[in-house]
C-alpha cells in the first residue's frame, strides 16, 4: 500500500517530548511537518505520573551548555504557550555528607570544584554550607555537610509538557498521526524516500527523516547503520515511588544526593516523589515488574536524607516507562552515514526531559541551516571508536 498524500519536508517518529518540541519548532521554522507515533502522545518516557527533574546540577559537563540552554527554553515556553508548559523554576540542591573513610576537606573541595565547573559551563552554581543549607531546607539530616545549589534548576510535568508541544505543533500546521507505527525505513540512492508503517501504508519524507523514537529506535536504524555506527545501548525502566505527607512538610527545592542514588520532589498536591534508585527489569514485551529492592533502598535513602518521610505510607511505585541509555550515560545524536537526510537522537540515559528542548532547538538548527552545531558534536557515535582508531594510527606510525 503506498501513500497518496503529498510528502512533507520533514517526517518526525516518536511522540515524546523531542518529536513534539522538535516538530513545533520546525514548523515554527517553516517547514513542513509530519509527526508518526506508534501509540498515543507522551505515551512513552514523556509520559506517565508525577513530576521530572529539571537539572544541570550534578550533569555530565559534557550536557551542560545545551542544558543551560534548554532551562532558558523551558522558561521562554513557560511564558509563551498559553497554559504554559509544567515547568516550575523552584531550585535544586545536591546535598553532601562525608562519607565514611572520606575527610571533610575532600568533600568541601568537591564541592567548590563542581560549582566552579557548572558555572562556567553556564549552569550557575553556588556552595552552601551546612546551616545555609539548613535554614533554606529544614527537614533535611541534620548530619549533612552543605550542598551545590543551583537557582536556575526546577521541575516539569513531563506528560503536560509534551501534549503543550503537540497542541502548539498542530496549530502551526504539524500532521500529527497517532497509532502510526513506523516499521521500515525505505530508501534509494542514499536518501530516505519514505517509511512504511504498521499496515502496509508508506508515507513519503520530503527533505528530512528525523527518528527520536527512544526505544524503538535501535530497531529502525539497525537495518541501516553500518556496524561501527552502532552504538553500546540498552533499555530500563527507571522505578518511581510515591508516599503521603502526613506531617504537611515541605521539600523547597529539587533534592538530589552526591552519593545516594536519591532524587526527590514534592508535586503540587504535597505528595511525595522518590526516585533515582534501582531500576527494574525490561522485556522485549516492555512488560515491566516492580522491584521490591529498589523500592527498599530507594525509601531508605530517602529517609536518611528526610527523616520526617518515615512517617509517611507507600502510596504506590511505577515502573511503566521505557527508556534508553548509552555506555556512557550521554545521548547519541547524529546522522546515518548511510542515509545522508536522516537525523536520529536517542539514549537520553534517564535525563533526558531536562536537556530536550536545548537538543531539539539545535536539531532545528541543523536542519534549517543544513550544518551541523558544533555543539552536538560530543554526541556523535563516532565517540566509541574514533579515539581508538586514532590511536591505532599513532601505533602504526611510532612503530615506523
Ligand atoms: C521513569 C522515568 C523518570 C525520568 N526522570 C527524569 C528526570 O527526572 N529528569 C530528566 O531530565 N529526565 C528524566 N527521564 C528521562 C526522560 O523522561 C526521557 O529522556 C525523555 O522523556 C525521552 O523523550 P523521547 O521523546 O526521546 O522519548 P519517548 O517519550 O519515549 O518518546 C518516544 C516515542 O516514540 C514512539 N515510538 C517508538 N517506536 C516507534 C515507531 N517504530 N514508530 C512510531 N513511533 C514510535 C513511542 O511510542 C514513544 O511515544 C526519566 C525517564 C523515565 C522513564
Amino acid at each position: 500500500m503506498s501513500s497518496t498524500h503529498q510528502a512533507s519536508e520533514i517526517v518526525i517518529v516518536g511522540g515524546g517530548i523531542y518529536g513534539t518540541s522538535l516538530a513545533y519548532q520546525l514548523a515554527k521554522a517553516g517547514k513542513s511537518v509530519t509527526l508518526l507515533e506508534a501509540g498515543e502522545i507522551a505515551g512513552g518516557a514523556s509520559g506517565g505520573p508525577g513530576e521530572r527533574g529539571v537539572r544541570t546540577n550534578g550533569r555530565d559537563f559534557r550536557e551542560l551548555p545545551v542544558c543551560a540552554l534548554s532551562l532558558e527554553l523551558w522558561s521562554h515556553y513557560q511564558q509563551a504557550f498559553e497554559g504554559g508548559v509544567g515547568y516550575r523554576r523552584i531550585g535544586g540542591i545536591k546535598v553532601f555528607d562525608i562519607p565514611y573513610g572520606h575527610r571533610e576537606h575532600e568533600v568541601m573541595g568537591r564541592m567548590h570544584a563542581m560549582a566552579a565547573a557548572q558555572s562556567s559551563l553556564g549552569a550557575p552554581s553556588e556552595v552552601w554550607s551546612r546551616d545555609e543549607t539548613l535554614s533554606r531546607e529544614p527537614e533535611l539530616a541534620a548530619g549533612i555537610i552543605g550542598a551545590v545549589y543551583c537557582p536556575n534548576d526546577g521541575v516539569g510535568d513531563h506528560t503536560f509538557a509534551t501534549q503543550q508541544f503537540a497542541k502548539e505543533a498542530a496549530k502551526a500546521g504539524v500532521s500529527i498521526r497517532t497509532q502510526a507505527k513506523v516499521e521500515e525505513i525505505i530508501h534509494t540512492r542514499g536518501v530516505a524516500t519514505g517509511v512504511r508503517l504498521a499496515g502496509g501504508e508508506v508515507v513519503p519524507v520530503g527533505e528530512r527523516l528525523v527518528i527520536v523514537a527512544n526505544a524503538g529506535a535501535q530497531t529502525l536504524l539497525q537495518p541501516i547503520f553500518k556496524p561501527h555506527e552502532f552504538s553500546p545501548v540498552w533499555n530500563l525502566m527507571p522505578q518511581m515511588h510515591y508516599v503521603s505527607n502526613p506531617l504537611n512538610k515541605k521539600v523547597n527545592h529539587l533534592i538530589s544526593h552526591a552519593h545516594r542514588r536519591l532524587a526527590v520532589k514534592q508535586i503540587p498536591d504535597g505528595t511525595l516523589m522518590l526516585s533515582g534508585g534501582a531500576h527494574v527489569a525490561h522485556t522485549p514485551e516492555g512488560l515491566w515488574k516492580g522491584s521490591l529492592s529498589s523500592m527498599t533502598q530507594n525509601v531508605t535513602d530517602a529517609i536518611m536524607t528526610f527523616p520526617f518521610i518515615d512517617h509517611s505510607t507507600f502510596m504506590k511505585a511505577d515502573a511503566s516507562r521505557i527508556e534508553t541509555v548509552a555506555a556512557d550515560q550521554i545521548p547519541l545524536i547524529g546522522q546515518t552515514e548511510t542515509l545522508a537526510n536522516t537525523l536520529y537522537g536517542y539514549a537520553w540515559s534517564g535525563h533526558g526531559f531536562a536537556i530536550s528542548l536545548g537538543f531539539t532547538k539545535l536539531m532545528t538548527d541543523w536542519i534549517t541551516s543544513g550544518s551541523k552545531p558544533e555543539a552536538l558534536e560530543a554526541f556523535s557515535p563516532t565517540r566509541f571508536h574514533k579515539p581508538a582508531a586514532l590511536l591505532r594510527s599513532a601505533e602504526v606510525s611510532r612503530a615506523a
